[in-house]
């Protein structure tokens, strides 16, 4: 169902309780906490900047990190306020909580447009609990709720569902963000009646991660293409060795059933025919997590079998081409997960030969659609971000979306 948006509200005058994903990385440097990538911050410029035009009252939530409840300095969003003024090129007032006297007070003497940015609301352990009480203390200042915050969409917390439930209780009109219509655009309607042929490939570390993608986009997909390491799993369902590779065996009939479901639909599923292995070596050192640390020696590609040395870390260069070319006749693509460890250099050729085909793809007037966290950091690490039509902001969000799952952020949103 469509939901409404920033662009069918009319605010102006009204108190705009606006959730964003303000979730920025942080660094400790003299003593004060420096955003160090502010991307988050400037994709909701659009959205600020449109409600700011209609005349509303702006009142920005969001969390950062974890703060389990308790106020910590360290994750305050005040160098967030600093910043958006900055972006903005406006004042944005900063409250030091997200309810309460100081909220209201700060609240009634803001003019049409002005911008304010309350306090962490994970301070609050009601938040994450979507303390219904909570709730309504937040929703005091709001007269109309907007959600750009995608990424926290997934979860049923007080600022991303509860609040959004007191406002549409009491009449008021509930909408998507700019940001958040993106998304439901691309990872929504776009995928519902995709261009022809739609590829899909799909990596990542675990079959059981992916296993309702897969499924649900077995019903609308021409091919699907797998890699990562959970390739592994369907070539030990397949009796095949898979040496000391990342592998779910209790997900072996898993495999087998997408496979089977697939063979009945007529989507194409391929599976890598080469892999790109090294001997991982123990150092007898520990990371900082306490975990071994491993060198990888003799990195080479195998065909069939991984000998039992050695780990898998990726599709081989046949595969990588072989998926190039399916790719490149694709007229939507939708991408989630790497194809191999692409971290690490020497791991990194096979997702990035699949990413430059899509690339190449998008220029020849595909719509290419890029969901989960991992894929996008690839994508950039290959210097391509900008090359695809849409990335996705909601790395678990975007997954859970693919999967068909209703998400309690949109849910609460106003129908159409
Ligand atoms: P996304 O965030 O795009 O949904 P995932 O989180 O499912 O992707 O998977 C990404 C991770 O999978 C990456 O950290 C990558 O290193 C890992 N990975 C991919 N292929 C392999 C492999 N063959 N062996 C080990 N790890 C792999
Ligand atoms: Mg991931």
């Amino acid at each position: 169902m469509a939901k409404l948006t920033v662009r069918d509200l009319d605010v102006r005058g009204k108190r705009v309780f606006l959730r964003v994903d303000y979730n920025v990385p942080l660094e400790e440097k003299d003593g004060k906490m420096v955003i160090t990538d502010a991307t988050r911050i400037v994709e909701t410029l659009p959205t600020l900047k449109l409600l700011i035009e209609k005349g509303g009252k702006l009142i920005l939530a969001a969390h950062l990190g974890r703060p389990k409840g308790r106020r910590d300095a360290t994750l305050s969003l005040q160098p967030v306020a600093v910043k958006l003024s900055g972006l903005l090129g406006k004042p944005v007032t900063f409250v030091d909580d997200c309810i309460g006297e100081k909220v209201a007070q700060a609240v009634a003497a803001m003019k049409d447009g002005d911008v304010l940015l309350l306090e962490n609301v994970r301070y609050y352990n009601e938040e994450e609990k979507n303390d219904p009480a909570f709730a309504e203390k937040l929703a005091r200042v709001a007269d109309v709720y907007v959600n750009d915050a995608f990424g926290a969409a997934h979860r049923a917390h007080a600022s991303t569902e509860g609040v959004a439930r007191v406002v549409a209780r009491r009449g008021g009109q509930c909408a998507a963000g700019l940001l958040m219509e993106r998304e439901l655009k691309f990872l929504g309607d776009e995928l519902e009646n995709p261009a022809r042929p739609f590829v899909v490939i799909l990596g990542g570390a675990k079959v059981s991660d992916k296993i309702k993608v897969i499924d649900r986009l077995l019903e609308k997909a021409n091919t699907i293409l797998i890699g990562g390491a959970m390739a592994y799993t369907f070539k030990l369902a397949h009796g095949e060795k898979i040496g000391k590779s990342l592998v779910e065996p209790d997900h072996k009939q898993t495999a087998l059933d997408a496979e089977a479901k697939a063979k009945k639909l007529g989507v194409k599923f391929e599976l890598p025919v080469d892999v790109v292995v090294a001997t991982p070596v123990d150092t007898g050192k520990l990371n900082k997590k306490g975990k071994p640390v491993f060198d990888f020696t003799n990195v080479r590609t195998v065909n069939g079998n991984i000998p039992d040395d050695a780990e898998g870390f990726g599709v081989g260069e046949k595969t990588a081409a072989h998926y190039a070319e399916i790719i490149k006749g694709a007229k939507t693509i939708l991408w989630n997960g790497p194809l191999g460890m692409f971290e690490d250099a020497r791991f990194a050729a096979s997702t990035n030969i699949v990413a430059q085909a899509v690339a190449d793809a998008t220029r020849q007037g595909a719509k290419s659609i890029i969901g989960g966290g991992d894929s996008v950091k690839a994508l950039k690490k290959a210097g391509l971000g900008d090359r695809v039509t849409f990335m996705s902001t909601g790395g678990g969000a975007s997954l859970e979306f693919l999967e068909g799952a209703v998400l309690p952020g949109v849910a609460a949103l106003t129908d159409k």
